[in-house]
C-alpha cells in the first residue's frame, strides 16, 4: 500500500472540516484556497443568473451565524457547535416564535437521537434547523428567541479546476464535491484523495493522457462546467467520480452508462486482481455528478469508484459522518486503488507481434532458459504465448490480461520482456 499521502491526506480533512460549505458563497472558496496551496488550481466564479444547460446558477448563500436562544438568553441550539445546525441555504430569519411553530422548522433523527442531520434547500427558499432529537425533547418553553444571520443575495458559483498536461490531449476526468459542510466521508474523503491523486500524477516522470480535476459543487457544478466546457468534452476519453472512499472495507464500482467504456473495464478489472472484496454495479440514473456527465446528449465514459456507496451506512448526512468516521488506512488503501487505476490507464498500449508466422522460437532467446521449470515460469511462458497470439494490433494489453486470466501488470512485465526481444513492437496509438 502506497501510505505516503495518508498524513496529508488526514491533515487537509481536518482544516476542511470545520468550514461551512455550500453549493455557493465563502464556505467554497475557503475550501478552494485550502485545495491551491497544495496544488496548483484555477478558481472560476459563474455569476448567479447564468443560464447553464437547463439550469440557472443560483444566489449565492452565506452565513455567519445561527442560534435557537430560551428566555434566558441561553443558547440552545448554536451553529457554532456545529455548522450542521442550519439547513443549507436557510433564508435569513430573527423571531421570537412559538414552540409549535418552530418545531415545523426543526428536523430531527428520532432513530439516532444524538446525531444531528444534514439537509438542504437549495431550490426552493425557507429556513430550519437541524438539531439531535434529544434536544428537540427538551425544548419545553412556549417560545424561543430564533436568528438565522445569513444571505442569499446574487453573487457566483465558485469551483475549482486542476490540468495536468500528458503528451496527449486527450483527457481523463477525475471529478469531487465539494458542498457539504463538516462531513467527512461524503465529501472531504473525496477531496483529499482527489488532492494526493493530483500530487501522486505530478510525480510521475511523464503522463500519457492530459488530467482534468474538477472540485464541484454537486449537480448545480457539473451542470455549470458541462455547459461551458462543451468543446473539451470529445477529448475525455475515461473519467471517475470520486466520492465515499474513506470508509467500508469493500469498493464499490458503478459503471458508466455505456456500461462497456474502458473506464469499466479497467476499474473492473484492478479490482478483480487487487485481492479486495469488490461490488460492480450497472449504471443508474442518480447518485453524485455521473448522473450529469452520464445523461444521455454527452454519455461520457464516467464512473464512480467508492467504497461503501451514499446510503448504505446510518452515518450517511448525518454529524456521526465526522473526522473519526474516516479512517487514515482506508484512504490510503483507495488512493492505492486510484493510483493502480491511472497506471493502467496510462499504460494500456497495443503491441504487435514481430514474428507471426508460426510462433518465435523462445529457447533460441534465452527465453526458456530464463524461466526455468517451475510453476511460476509455466505460468510465464503461457503469458508470453498469450502476448505472442494476440498481439496482432487490435488487442491492448488489457484485452489480452482480461483473456489470460492474469494481471495486468503481468501482461505488462512480459510485454516489457517480449520488447527487448524484439519480438513485440509497441503501436504508435497515439491518441490524438
Ligand atoms: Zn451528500
Amino acid at each position: 500500500m502506497h501510505d505516503f499521502s495518508s498524513p496529508a491526506m488526514t491533515e487537509l480533512m481536518r482544516e476542511l472540516f470545520p468550514i461551512c460549505r455550500s453549493i455557493s458563497g465563502d464556505g467554497v472558496r475557503e475550501t478552494l484556497r485550502a485545495i491551491g496551496k497544495r496544488v496548483p488550481l484555477t478558481t472560476h466564479e459563474v455569476p448567479s443568473g447564468t443560464p447553464v444547460l437547463d439550469w440557472t446558477v443560483p444566489k449565492e448563500w452565506n452565513i455567519r451565524d445561527a442560534w435557537i436562544k430560551d428566555a434566558t438568553g441561553r443558547r440552545v441550539v448554536d451553529f457554532n457547535a456545529s455548522n450542521l445546525h442550519v439547513v443549507s441555504y436557510s433564508t435569513p430569519v430573527r423571531a421570537r416564535i412559538r414552540t409549535s411553530e418552530l418545531k415545523n422548522h426543526l428536523f430531527t433523527l428520532p432513530d439516532r437521537p444524538d446525531w444531528i442531520p444534514y439537509r438542504t434547500s437549495y431550490y426552493n427558499e425557507a429556513w430550519g434547523f437541524c438539531v439531535a432529537h434529544r434536544t428537540l425533547a427538551e425544548l419545553s418553553d412556549a417560545e424561543y428567541d430564533v436568528c438565522i444571520d445569513s444571505t442569499l443575495e446574487d453573487g457566483a458559483l465558485s469551483y475549482g479546476e486542476t490540468i495536468l498536461q500528458g503528451e496527449s490531449r486527450q483527457e481523463v476526468l477525475f471529478s469531487c464535491h465539494i458542498c457539504h459542510p463538516s462531513l467527512c466521508n461524503d465529501n472531504l474523503a473525496g477531496i483529499s484523495l482527489a488532492v494526493a491523486l493530483i500530487k501522486h500524477l505530478q510525480s510521475l516522470p511523464t503522463l500519457r493522457y492530459t488530467y482534468r480535476f474538477l472540485f464541484i459543487p454537486g449537480t448545480i457544478g457539473s451542470i455549470t462546467w458541462l455547459a461551458r466546457n462543451r468543446d473539451a468534452l470529445a477529448r475525455i476519453k475515461h473519467g471517475l467520480v470520486i466520492t465515499c472512499v474513506g470508509h467500508g472495507d469493500k469498493f464499490t464500482y458503478k459503471k458508466s452508462r455505456r456500461g462497456d467504456a474502458e473506464i469499466d473495464r479497467i476499474v473492473e478489472h484492478v479490482l478483480a486482481h487487487s485481492g479486495e472484496e469488490c461490488e460492480i454495479q450497472e449504471f443508474f440514473p442518480w447518485g453524485y455528478d455521473e448522473r450529469q456527465f452520464c445523461s444521455p446528449g454527452f454519455d461520457l465514459p464516467v464512473g464512480c469508484l467508492m467504497r461503501a456507496p451514499h446510503g448504505t451506512f446510518p452515518e450517511y448526512h448525518t454529524s456521526a459522518d465526522d473526522l473519526s468516521f474516516v479512517t487514515a488506512e482506508t484512504l490510503a488503501g483507495s488512493l492505492a486503488c486510484y493510483q493502480e487505476v491511472v497506471a493502467t490507464i496510462e499504460k494500456n498500449r497495443t503491441y504487435l507481434n514481430q514474428q507471426p508466422y508460426g510462433e518465435p522460437q523462445l529457447g533460441k532467446r534465452g527465453l526458456y532458459s530464463a524461466i526455468g521449470g517451475d510453476a511460476k515460469s509455466a505460468e510465464r511462458q503461457l503469458t508470453m504465448l498469450w502476448l505472442l497470439n494476440l498481439s496482432d494490433g487490435r488487442h491492448s494489453l488489457l484485452d489480452i490480461a482480461q483473456r489470460a486470466g492474469i494481471s495486468f501488470s503481468e501482461a505488462l512485465d512480459t510485454a516489457r520482456v517480449l520488447e527487448t526481444h524484439d519480438l513485440l513492437r509497441l503501436v504508435v496509438d497515439d491518441p490524438g
